[in-house]
């Protein structure tokens, strides 16, 4: 095993796919670390000589993606510049009997819950007193909670609780721990994300937790922004709202994937929700949370999905004006009870579709971005580029969101919260100076 071209062995982790594999990346990392292996996260210098590849297997682009990835660690490992190439990860844990036979030449595949085994190929131990510690690949000021693994919901399109298998929790306690460690190490805005966060509880407290969770971590000290990511529309608990109330530091800010907005679909893809449920949902979150701000993610071209649907759902987004709105073409994903039906939506009119809806909402962005000009927002400043800062507001999540753009003579530093007056609105993104 011993290097063949490093003195010591140097482990580079690249992530693929989405926040959750992130988290699971840098548990990993920490636990190098602490195992005095030398590991980094998307190294660009090439001076490692072993590779983790933290695979994504969701839809179709992802999994094509990953194969990728790995193909090119792969061809470096051929050109000796690699010794060993690693994967894990949600493609591994759906295809490893078919990409074993299909790709020899990675040395071992691993499943997104056997990171003791990863860490066997170095000799290493899995130590659980790190539990809850694990090195940050994000800026320092902002980083990922994973409050639960797995799902046990049946939407009919979705692969995920093939890969991540059934709903798990973490106790509160670890959570609490976790968020005082990352705090600890200069982290103000933590996101919350699960399969799905409503969920949270069910299993280890046989009872809905989420907002006994939030009023725990809402209490440590440091933590500034606390965000919500994927919650599930049917039979939304509302307590969580109060919560949101309660404290300040937790973001006017929901994301609530709901996919579609016809019957029809919302039937087809086994949502348990209907159109007249959502709107009551809806009208319900704003009434509670005044200000509150609404991100949801979509799926256009579902089987069975006619011209009617996409209209409702234009309308649906044109009534109900989500501040923040991500859109998917449907992938029909074996072993999804989707996959029994027949995938009759054109590609290109998949894609014809979502761009339709995405047309529909640019605009009300951009209206909702115009009523903003003139006021003050507390913005957390994430980056400089091209001499000009970016920043967001509460409003905003990383990665997925607006942008501030902030002009400003003085100096800004990275992590820092200023007061931003925006001055100009675009499509997406708004611009202002600090005050
Ligand atoms: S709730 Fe989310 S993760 Fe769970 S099955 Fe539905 S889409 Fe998939």
């Amino acid at each position: 095993m011993k290097a063949r071209t490093l003195q010591k062995d140097k482990v580079n982790i690249i992530t693929l796919g989405c926040s959750k594999n992130l988290v699971d990346s840098e548990v990993l990392s920490g636990q190098l670390a602490a195992n005095e292996i030398e590991v980094v996260h998307e190294n660009k210098k090439l001076d490692h000589n072993i590779v983790v590849v933290n695979t994504c297997g969701f839809i179709d682009k992802a999994k094509e993606e990953s194969i990728n990835t790995i193909l090119d660690q792969l061809e470096l490992k051929r050109r000796g510049k690699l010794d060993k190439v690693y994967v894990t990860g949600c493609l591994s844990e759906r295809y490893r009997g078919d990409l074993e036979k299909e790709i020899p030449e990675v040395d071992a595949w691993f499943g997104t819950l056997e990171l003791p085994l990863i860490l066997k190929q170095f000799d290493a131990d899995y130590k659980t007193e790190l539990l809850g510690e694990r090195l940050l690949s994000t800026p320092k000021h902002y980083a990922y909670l994973k409050i639960s693994e797995g799902c046990n919901r049946t939407c009919a399109f979705c692969a995920i609780p093939l890969m991540r298998g059934q709903h798990i929790s973490k106790p509160i306690e670890a959570l609490v721990k976790e968020a005082e460690t990352l705090v600890s190490k200069g982290v103000k805005e933590i996101m919350l994300i699960a399969q799905e966060l409503t969920y949270y509880g069910l299993d280890i407290y046989k009872k809905r937790e989420l907002p006994k969770l939030l009023d725990a971590l809402a209490a440590v000290k440091g933590l500034e922004w606390i965000r919500l990511h994927y919650a599930y529309p049917s039979k939304f608990p509302m307590e969580i709202l109060d919560a949101m109330n309660r404290h300040d530091n937790i973001c006017k800010y929901l994301d609530m994937p709901l996919q579609h907005a016809s019957n029809n679909m919302l039937k087809a893809m086994r949502r348990n929700i209907t159109r007249e449920e959502m709107t009551d949902l809806i009208h319900a979150i704003r009434e509670k949370v005044p200000s509150i701000c609404l991100r949801t993610t979509l799926i256009a071209g579902f089987p069975g999905e006619t011209e009617d649907d996409i209209e409702e759902l234009k309308e649906f987004l044109k009534l109900h004006r989500f501040d923040r709105v991500g859109i998917f073409q449907y992938s029909h994903e074996e072993n999804t009870s989707a996959y029994d039906m027949e995938d009759n939506v054109p590609a290109d009119v998949k894609a014809e579709r979502a761009q339709e809806v995405m047309e529909v909402q640019q605009e009300i962005s951009l209206e909702k971005n115009m009523e903003k000009v003139g006021n003050i927002f507390k913005v957390i400043i994430d980056k400089k580029e091209a001499g000009r800062y970016l920043g967001r507001t509460e409003f905003d999540s990383v990665e997925v969101d607006n942008e501030v753009v902030i002009h400003s003579d003085k100096k800004l530093t990275i992590g820092d919260f200023v007061n931003v007056k925006i001055t100009k609105a675009y499509d997406y993104d708004i611009e202002g100076v600090v005050v």
